[in-house]
């Protein structure tokens, strides 16, 4: 009984068929064999008597020689992706097709993805690129868009969700505090190396479902913590960093402390509060900033970008003294925001910090010759903006900005009319006898009424 065993498959067959060494006149009956059948069993050299056992021998023993020399004759002479063109040799319908052609002869014939393994061997006749390489890196790109389609059509609304992750992860009304800016950065990463990796071809086209349970937890943890926690907060807490201040730090580069406020649950304590100067954020404090100088009898106001202190006690309101929010905020800033606002150094402030802002010069003068009348005379010279201070017949100059700063720390605690003269008086020094100045001046100054 013959077997139905394969000796000539249509593939082989094809290539023999169409190439030049099947010419050869020696050949004639092997080419009629082939032209009468597309492939050739055990059972067809067996039951054809009209072959001739010459022949069947041939096709037998020699046959792979033959095909062998066939394959060598031909070159790859360009690619198709496109449509569904059936193989010469198998003739199945294929996306990827190869032309090849004949050295000899200039045969063509179309060749599948999958026959054209056959021709390992052969290269491209313009770029000289091997078969298999084309072969692989036409299938990969083919493999990529598929990819690219599935993931798409699976995941449409991906991008629209990740943008409404990466905007409440950095565009929400507070700055995100620890644990919640990670995880969900970490979700958002893990949801975009998901997207990447399935795209490149480095996560099985199998798991394509896997990215929905990550998403799914994702959501999850967005409902149930972060925009839960984002409700919770009080729009109204001035010590929480918020979208404006956020920005500003970005601006300036302050991650280090954009870092520091999220692990401090996004509450801006005394360690950072004089970093930060920006003016809106003063602004922003100006009412708690209020209430707590108001039990040291100052106000404080915010106007064209500078901070304006001014004391609460009638005689001196019009000392007025300014800074920028940066000064305000490095020095005086971290002091007011602490617990007990008592402890602050006005004084220090005042002196070293506060600019007196255009003095209302004559009202002070009046309080202080009231204050000290019989025994002290303050003098204001207008020219030299200088101010003389008279005891006995001994004088020192001194100007208005010094003798504000000396006396004003005592006025926050409303104690300005019972300062010490010594107190007040022993910080001049250099007194000098009356009789050695230009008597015709201190006339002039108002000494001799
Ligand atoms: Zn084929």
């Amino acid at each position: 009984m013959p077997s139905n065993k394969t000796i000539v498959s249509r593939e082989q067959r094809q290539i023999v068929l169409h190439s030049s060494v099947i010419q050869e006149p020696e050949h004639a009956p092997l080419r009629s064999v082939l032209e009468k059948y597309e492939t050739i069993t055990d059972k067809i050299l067996e039951c054809d008597d009209s072959i001739d056992q010459r022949t069947k021998d041939i096709i037998r023993n020699a046959f792979m020689e033959i095909y062998n020399i066939a394959r060598q004759e031909w070159e790859s002479v360009r690619e198709n992706t496109e449509g569904n063109t059936n193989c010469s040799l198998c003739n199945q319908p294929n996306k990827l097709i190869f032309f090849i052609r004949n050295k000899f002869n200039g045969n063509t014939l179309n060749v599948g993805s999958s026959c054209i393994t056959h021709f390992s061997n052969l290269r491209d006749a313009n770029t000289g690129e091997s078969i298999a390489k084309i072969r692989s890196r036409i299938l990969r790109s083919q493999d990529l868009i598929n990819r690219k389609t599935d993931f798409r059509l699976e995941y449409k609304d991906l991008e629209k969700v990740l943008s409404r992750y990466r905007k409440i992860l950095d565009r929400s009304e507070f700055l995100l505090p620890e644990p919640y800016y990670g995880a969900l950065s970490r979700y958002i990463e893990s949801i975009s190396n998901f997207e990447r990796d399935y795209l490149s071809g480095k996560i099985p086209k199998s798991d394509l479902s896997k990215l929905k349970v990550i998403l799914e937890l994702c959501e999850n943890y967005v409902e149930n913590y972060v925009l839960h926690w984002l409700k919770e907060q009080d729009s109204e807490n001035k010590l929480l960093c918020d979208i404006q201040l956020t920005t500003w730090l970005e601006n300036q580069k302050e991650t280090a402390i954009i870092e520091t406020i999220r692990n401090n649950n996004s509450r801006i304590d005394i360690l950072i509060i004089n970093k930060i100067y920006e003016t809106s954020f003063v602004e922003k404090q100006l009412p708690f900033l209020r209430k707590q100088l108001e039990s040291l009898f100052l106000t404080i106001e915010l106007y064209n970008g500078r901070i304006y202190v001014t004391l609460d006690e009638k005689k001196l309101k019009d000392l007025v003294f300014f800074c920028s929010p940066k000064v305000f905020m490095e020095q005086f800033g971290k002091q007011v925001f602490i617990p007990n606002p008592a402890n602050i150094d006005v004084g220090y402030c005042l002196r070293n910090i506060l600019t007196l802002d255009e003095p209302e010069i004559t009202g002070l003068i009046e309080v202080l010759n009231t204050q000290y009348r019989g025994n002290y005379k303050f003098l204001f010279d207008d020219d030299t903006k200088q101010v003389y201070i008279i005891r006995g017949n001994q004088y020192v100059i001194s100007n208005f900005n010094s003798i504000t700063k000396r006396l004003l720390p005592y006025t926050i605690r409303k104690e300005f009319l019972e300062i010490s003269k010594q107190m007040f008086f022993e910080r001049f020094t250099g007194w000098q006898p009356l009789e050695s100045f230009d008597e015709d001046k201190l006339y002039k100054l108002g000494l001799y009424e």
